[in-house]
């Protein structure tokens, strides 16, 4: 069953709309008609098996990869994958989209306080005070007020991960997506990740979340998507998914990962 989020939380703005999106590698086709809506405030966990195209759906939704075809539209700003874009057009979109990966991507030759504070100066303008005050408040924010003058690879995996998240949040996305944020730390690590991603999330941040952590999705997310096999095959209520799955590959999905 596929419901859309407006009938169960009306009223808010759509952040985020894909419309037909279609992506293959090759011969490979990876996504075939995806159609979604994220709504501002929101968290959306997506779920679903290895290989299903999950984090193709978010690399397209942040142009790290060209749809084929369909639209993406976030916070007004529209790709259309058959219509040629400007590079303006293509900026814009990639600034409204804040990705944060499974294993961090830091620059490991800067200090952690440059790896949040360059990106501001080099996409957003900022002065290097500007930049470096922000990047202090988000890493204090994030419980790394005194990390500012290590190397990220003094840094443990949990703290990388917080990094990473600061570096996004600095360029004021209107979306966060995050792509398996936990998978290569180790569990109680991962908590402190998780932590921070709830208090993002109830500040307000539209977040779109892939992962694994089924206590995540079901407590902290108000929209749940499952994929599988290039698709959307469910999309709702995170409990009621959780509870009471429609479609066999979901079953089959929580029935391993629950
Ligand atoms: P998931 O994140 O759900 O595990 P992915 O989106 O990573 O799935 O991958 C979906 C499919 O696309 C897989 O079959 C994968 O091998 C393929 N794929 C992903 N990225 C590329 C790429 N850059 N080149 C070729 N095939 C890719
Ligand atoms: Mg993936």
């Amino acid at each position: 069953m596929i419901e859309n989020p407006q009938d169960r939380l009306p009223g808010r703005r759509e952040v985020v709309r894909v419309r037909n999106l279609a992506k293959s590698f090759g011969e490979n086709t990876v996504l075939s008609d995806v159609n979604l809506t994220v709504l501002e405030g929101t968290v959306t966990a997506m779920i679903g098996p290895s290989g299903a195209g999950k984090s193709t759906v978010l690399r397209c939704m942040n142009l790290l990869e060209r749809p084929d075809s369909g639209t993406i539209e976030i916070d007004g700003h529209v790709i259309d994958a058959e219509r040629r874009f400007s590079n303006r057009e293509l900026f814009a979109l990639r600034r409204s989209a804040g990705m944060v990966f499974q294993h961090f991507n830091l620059f490991p030759h800067m200090t952690v306080l440059r790896n949040v504070s360059l990106p501001q100066q080099r996409v957003l303008g900022r002065s290097k005070g500007e930049a470096d005050e922000r990047a202090m408040a988000l890493l204090t924010r994030m419980g790394l007020a005194d990390k500012g003058e290590q190397y990220p690879n003094r840094c443990s995996g949990g703290q990388q991960q917080r990094i990473a998240i600061a570096r996004a949040l600095a360029l004021d996305p209107k979306v966060m997506l995050f792509d398996e944020p936990t998978s290569a730390l180790d569990p109680e690590v991962g908590l402190e990740v998780l932590e921070v991603m709830k208090e993002l999330a109830a500040s307000g941040m539209t977040m779109i979340v892939v992962t694994h952590e089924m206590s995540f999705a079901r407590s902290v997310s108000e929209d749940l998507i499952v994929m599988a096999d290039g698709g959307i095959i469910e999309q709702g209520d995170p409990k009621r998914i959780m509870a009471e799955p429609s479609h066999p590959r979901t079953q089959e999905f929580l029935r391993a990962v629950l």
